[in-house]
């Protein structure tokens, strides 16, 4: 490892988090495939825009996202999480693992932060609200027949109705 790459933060960025300029060249900026493609619904290419010299694209290994499918699994998050998000955490673990440096991961989303939380990666919110929160595990429950679920379905299986959730 260099003098120069150790004084440089690794961090790993949504879109949001791109979108809201924290693509810092002092930094070891990171993200995936997919953030790229979101990027595009916003108008935004990646390969002409200004940030995108500073930004490495890296899809993380299987193990790692499976430790970020696990981790969102035990705190709820599941299903509000996408396969973006889960690649995102995924590639936090596995620089953290590979880098030796400590990662941090930038996003506008509270679930993602929630995950981020469980598993000990630094985070940072995006956006209107920077704060410290504990992890929140989720159950989620039918208003209708007041079943609860652990697995983060969106519908009551046994009546059909929405499903709302609340701390566990
Ligand atoms: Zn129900």
């Amino acid at each position: 490892m260099s003098g120069r790459q150790s004084a440089k933060s690794v961090v790993v960025l949504d879109t949001a988090a791109i979108l809201s300029g924290c693509t810092s060249p002092t930094n070891d900026n990171y993200t995936v495939n997919g953030v790229l493609r979101e990027l595009e619904k916003f108008g935004v290419d990646f390969e002409l825009a200004p940030f995108s010299p500073f930004v490495t694209v890296m899809e993380p290994s299987e193990e790692y996202i499976a430790c970020a499918t696990m981790a969102a699994s035990k705190t709820g998050d599941s299903v509000l999480l996408s396969e973006i998000d889960l690649s995102l955490i995924g590639l936090a673990l596995q620089l953290r693992k590979t880098d030796g440096r400590p990662v941090e991961l930038f996003t506008d989303d509270y679930a993602l932060t929630n995950v981020a939380r469980f598993l000990g990666l630094k985070h940072s919110f995006v956006g209107l609200r920077k704060e410290g929160f504990n992890v929140i595990k989720w159950i989620w429950f039918c208003p209708s027949c007041h079943r609860v679920y652990f697995n983060g379905r969106r519908v009551c299986p046994d009546c059909g109705t929405k499903l709302k959730r609340k701390p566990r």
